[in-house]
């Protein structure tokens, strides 16, 4: 069943990149979740991007299908309610140009006369809550020299003290609302925003007004005092010293070598210690008030809220008379942006520290970010996202060959700054064995631009693509206060369309139908040595040289000129899952309880099925399971096999099929599960779209228990 998952977590419609800012646990470079396609349906999508999540490279936010998000009043195509099933979801009639909505359906938004921009938006996830916040379309990559680390400094600086509120009283409303304390808890400082965060109960009309006084006063009456930044000193140092571990060591130089020619390189939010220890008050202060300004700002409401025009009222009044520090002097027009430059020739780095746990191999591929604002643009990141399914799927299948040249190997794509984004490619691999897993990671993607995929590689992607549209779809009523939150931030960021996420579902769907396998293997040019591109490898020992690597580079690159890569060879894939399904038995008594409002069957082999129906999700079905025996009941001689077993069927493969042919299998399906084996009992756990049911029960290990 693990082996399942893993397969069904090659990558979901959710590119999950990550969001450096400035964190107590790890300096700058925590990742965030992101706004994307999937991330608005459940947390559950997260698991399916788990693997995406993990897979550590720097990046702002998820680029492939961001956008879309939000809901209700789309202007235009949608041409009626749509409250029908995703099935039922008729084919719009678009065409390439055509504009996607640019107003964020289901928010009132608007601009204060300030300048000052705003998001209310009723959303009931969770009941009597409010997510608040105030986004600052500036971050560390507007400091100057000497300046590094400063904008998240104004961020803790806050929390200090304004100019109503003192340390004490932030402190104690705070908590009084439940709420962990201070910067990092209730903020974050990225390359090109500081967002300040809070999340309230509604029910009481005073706590609202009262956190949107503070995030008004955030806006422009920071004290930034001398006294303030002399107390603050110490705790943003810690940050940065607790940075300076080896994923904070790495990921530095990452970045500088990754945006190596743009200011972005030297700019990372938690700044240089030299900064941190002296900046002068003054110079603190003269960044805030250049960059806090009400045009470089909007204030989010989503919460439950009985009335919006009533919070629209409330924000008008808190936030309206805010105004920038130097009207008039020196004011900038417009917020600057940071040029990154491209290149021809791929650019190197051995990176070697003895603490680096894995060998890995990292290919990055830097392009202009395209901001979604056609049905184009979606449509050329469904064929994107398409194609990181296909190679995904290949790429496991290379690890799991025998002499296989790395352990695991994923595609991935995401935003690196407002104007730029990655097609990468990474891989781990064995102690020395970067060179072979760069050279697999080339050919695959050369393979491709050579020879394509199959028809049934891309049915394979369109299904899984479609399933995660479905889950999307169905779950969009599920979609926390705080998601919206992000997403509105992110339109006001960048300014990219927001349809509703009916007619977005709607129209990814008619547009996924029809995508060919040219599409797709079109987007392959994106990962071409040519593109911008360095390559990276991380070890603990320094095997790897940079002569090496550009002799693999060249190696391949005239393999490819030659023709000379083979197609890729298919597997045999069954056409069903389970052969020879059980010979059914019968329901031989039934049990109510109806203190939990569940009842229970008891089957004819003695098994016993309790099942209650909930409201909590729209299209999830989570089944657990129990039985008693275990690892105790086995003779001494098979103790260890039996211990093993889990893991290694999970590399052999279970119900008969490899694990690439189960992988197959479930493409397109929406199942996720596990198992335990224990000395005295046996669990596993199951979580699953209703329409993979059948599918659930049939890979589960109902089997453990028969
Ligand atoms: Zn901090």
């Amino acid at each position: 069943m693990e082996s399942v998952t893993e397969a069904g977590e090659v990558k979901d419609m959710a590119t999950e990149g990550g969001q450096m800012k400035a964190t107590p646990e790890g300096g700058e470079t925590k990742r965030m979740p992101s706004r994307s396609f999937s991330r608005q349906a459940s947390s559950r999508q997260f698991q399916r991007s788990k693997s995406i999540l993990e897979s550590g490279s720097y990046s702002r936010s998820s680029s492939i299908l961001k956008s879309d998000e939000v809901a209700i009043e789309t202007p235009e195509p949608v041409e009626e309610p749509l409250v029908v099933g995703f099935e039922a979801l008729r084919p719009l009639d678009v065409k390439p140009e055509d504009p996607l909505p640019a107003d964020p359906a289901g928010a009132l938004h608007g601009v204060l006369e300030n300048g000052m921009r705003y998001y209310v938006r009723k959303n009931a996830k969770p009941r009597n809550r409010a997510a608040l916040g105030l986004a600052v379309s500036v971050g560390s990559v507007f400091e100057e020299d000497g300046e590094q680390g400063v904008a998240h400094i104004v961020e803790h600086l806050a929390f200090s003290a304004t100019k109503d509120y003192s340390d004490h009283d932030l402190v104690h409303f705070l908590e009084s609302i439940g709420s962990k304390f201070g910067p990092c808890n209730n903020a974050y400082t990225s390359l090109e925003e500081t967002v300040y965060e809070i999340l309230v109960p509604v029910d009481r009309p005073e706590i609202l007004s009262k956190a949107l006084h503070i995030l008004a006063e955030f806006s422009t009456e920071i004290r930034a005092s001398d006294e303030d930044l002399e107390k603050e000193r110490g705790a943003v140092l810690e940050e940065w010293r607790l940075a300076n571990n080896f994923r904070g060591r790495e990921n530095k130089a990452n970045w500088k070598f990754l945006m190596e020619g743009s200011k972005y390189a030297d700019r990372l939010p938690i700044g240089e210690e030299e900064v941190i220890k002296s900046v002068p008050g003054q110079r603190v202060r003269d960044f805030f008030h250049t960059w806090y300004r009400p045009e470089n700002m909007a204030v989010v409401a989503v919460g439950d809220f009985s009335d919006l025009e009533d919070v629209v009222k409330l924000i008008n009044l808190r936030f309206a008379a805010k105004q920038g520090h130097d009207q008039g002097t020196n004011r900038p027009l417009t917020i600057p942006r940071f040029p990154v430059p491209s290149h021809n020739e791929p650019r190197f780095l051995c990176y070697q520290d003895p603490e680096a746990s894995v060998s890995m191999v990292t290919i990055t591929c830097k392009a202009p970010r395209t901001i979604a604002r056609t049905v184009q643009d979606y449509r050329e990141e469904l064929a994107r996202w398409m194609l990181l399914l296909a190679l995904d799927s290949r790429l496991f299948r290379v690890s799991k060959q025998p002499d296989a040249p790395f352990f695991s190997g994923v595609s991935n794509t995401e935003v690196l700054a407002i104007s730029t984004m990655c097609n990468s490619l990474e891989a781990d691999c064995c102690e020395g064995g970067t060179l072979q897993a760069l050279e697999q990671l080339l050919t695959e993607v050369a393979r491709i631009r050579l020879h394509g995929f199959s028809e049934r590689e891309i049915a394979v992607a369109r299904a899984e693509t479609m399933a995660s549209l479905k889950t999307t779809y169905l779950q969009r009523d599920q979609i926390p206060s705080t998601e919206w939150r992000g997403n509105y931030v992110e339109h006001f960021l960048t300014g990219s369309a927001m349809p509703s996420i009916e007619y977005s579902s709607q129209l990814r769907k008619t547009l996924l139908e029809d995508i060919t396998a040219e599409e797709v293997q079109k987007v392959a040019e994106h990962f071409n040595t040519t593109c911008s591109c360095t390559i990276k490898t991380t070890e603990p020992h320094a095997i790897a040289n940079v002569e090496a690597l550009k002799a693999v580079v060249a190696k391949v690159a005239e393999m490819e000129r030659q023709g000379d890569i083979a197609t890729w060879e298919e597997e045999n894939i069954p056409d069903v899952l389970v052969k020879e399904l059980p010979t059914p038995g019968v329901i031989t008594g039934t049990n109510e309880f109806p203190e939990f409002d569940a009842k229970e069957i008891i089957l004819s082999n003695g098994m016993r099925v309790c099942y209650k129906c909930t409201d909590f999700n729209d299209d999830e079905i989570l089944i657990r399971g129990f039985a008693y025996g275990g690892i105790s009941e086995v003779d001494e001689k098979d103790h260890y096999t039996c211990k093993m077993g889990r893991p290694i069927a999970r590399e052999i493969g279970e119900y008969g099929h490899k694990p690439t042919v189960l992988a197959e299998l479930m493409a397109g399906k929406y199942v996720f599960g596990s198992t335990t084996l224990g000395y005295y009992s046996r669990t596993f756990e199951a979580d699953c779209a209703k329409a993979d049911l059948e599918a659930a029960l049939q890979v589960n290990p109902l089997n453990y228990f028969i």
